[in-house]
């Protein structure tokens, strides 16, 4: 595989100027008007916008255990085709991840799958039982250098094993990202508590059960003197809490969904499992809060929560289906949607908010770079002009449980390059082996 070459031309960077962009190998070497194209592969980038690789701190890519829902492989597809060119996996595998050997696993799946950088994240407890606290140090110092910890699925509800988690991770700038729901006020639950779930006959998911538990951890990570994470903040209540941490100087940094930025509770009126998450669609003006926060800067990144299940699971009855949704082929228009059509964001703001805040929170070191000469060539090159219906043509992923079918949205990624070569080539993903062999050359230097 001979060095790869791309020519950007014409792309805007981020809000800005319209500029070239050379590529030589995994580097940025320049950029640029009417740069020399000698060798390069020319893209016309007119019209598009030039993005960091995003970065999602919150993916699950299922492997190993449940490769019925979603494979590494076709997990970094979905991200690639939705501009992303890294990916923190989820822990709640089975085996879980849990041990040195599982996290490397996970990793040599993604270094040869080739889509994306796949940085494996470590549970915190053993089995994600709540229990006993997993191997944290084995896995950071493992070939995986697991930085961020989570029993994302389930809340670490014990205070006392919070506790350790946060002081152990502290000797290697570790963070914990808690799922934050407490686990006795959501028994049973299905969706948010409030009048539309008690018209629907449906258990209820009440708000405090949320911010409870975040009040709680940024109390105990001020105290300890370390670093939390809080996953997919779904209330405005949540976003208050997190405010109060920050002004107060408390290490905490937080996430929300693109679903929870765009969707609300009334969608489980339809009965349609795909409206089925969690934490769950809450109220419209939780909604607006949450983006509020993202804008001001009280929530740092949009994390997708890709959460692939097969159609058996979601293609039934609201009370037996299962939480979650695909979130990486989509995100990115969302955003768009939801932030920068309603002129809460710019295309700077996207980057900060899906590149370079997550690389800095999971201590990524080789992506979140703002597009420069001398940056990693890790780019996606969006068409934010234009709206469609979103259709399975968008999912390259194994699970199609996108709520966002039929539903008009904006932008399209046209390109993805990822460590130099193209994931993405206008629109389309590249072929497996092709990828693959890419990777491999890159292995080898
Ligand atoms: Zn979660």
């Amino acid at each position: 595989m001979s060095t790869t070459r791309f020519l950007i031309r014409g792309a805007h960077i981020g809000s800005g100027a319209a500029t070239d962009i050379l590529t030589e190998g995994n580097v940025i070497t320049a950029m640029g008007s009417r740069l020399d194209a000698t060798g390069a592969e020319v893209i016309d980038a007119a019209g598009l916008v030039a993005l960091p690789g995003l970065v999602d701190l919150h993916t699950h890519l299922r492997e190993p255990g449940y490769e019925q829902s979603e494979t590494v492989l076709t997990g970094t597809q979905a991200a690639a085709i939705g501009g992303f060119t890294s990916v923190f996996a989820m822990a709640n595998t089975n085996p879980v991840a849990d041990t040195a050997g599982v996290v490397e696993q996970v990793l040599a799946l993604g270094d040869i799958a080739g889509y994306a950088t796949v940085r494996p994240i470590g549970a915190v407890t053993q089995g994600l039982e709540g229990a006993r606290l997993a191997e944290l140090g084995a896995m950071a110092s493992s070939r995986a250098q697991v930085r961020v910890f989570s029993d994302d699925g389930k809340c670490v509800s014990d205070p006392l094993l919070m506790r350790r988690a946060l002081e152990y991770v502290k000797s290697f700038n570790g963070v914990i990202a808690q799922h934050a729901q407490e686990p006795r006020l959501t028994e049973g639950a299905q969706m948010n508590e409030g009048e539309v779930s008690a018209r629907l006959g449906l258990t209820g998911w009440p708000a405090v059960a949320e911010e409870s538990i975040i009040a709680r951890d940024v109390l105990l990570a001020e105290h300890v003197k370390s670093r939390l994470h809080v996953c997919h903040l779904s209330t405005a209540g949540s976003v208050e809490v997190i405010r109060w941490a920050k002004a107060r100087g408390i290490n905490v940094t937080a996430e929300v969904t693109p679903h929870h930025l765009l969707l609300s509770e009334e969608r489980a009126e339809t009965y349609d499992a795909r409206f089925k998450v969690n934490p769950p669609l809450r109220r419209r003006e939780d909604v607006m809060a949450l983006r509020e926060a993202l804008a001001d800067g009280t929530i740092d990144i949009v994390a997708t929560d890709h959460a692939p299940h097969p159609s058996e699971s979601k293609e039934c009855e609201w009370g037996a289906a299962s939480f979650g949704m695909v979130g990486l082929e989509s995100a990115l228009s969302v955003v768009q949607e939801t932030m920068v059509e309603t002129g809460l964001f710019t295309w700077d703001d996207v980057a900060r908010v899906l590149s370079i805040a997550p690389a800095r929170i999971g201590s990524l070191a080789t992506h979140g770079h703002a597009l420069a000469v001398g940056a990693p060539a890790e780019i996606a090159l969006v068409d934010p002009n234009g709206r469609q219906l979103f259709s399975t043509d968008r999912l390259a992923g194994q699970s199609h449980n996108s709520p966002y079918l039929g539903i008009d949205l904006p932008g399209r990624v046209m390109w993805t390059i990822h460590q130099g070569y193209a994931t993405v080539f206008g629109g389309i993903l590249i072929d497996a082996d092709i990828v693959s062999a890419h990777a491999e050359a890159v292995r080898r230097g």
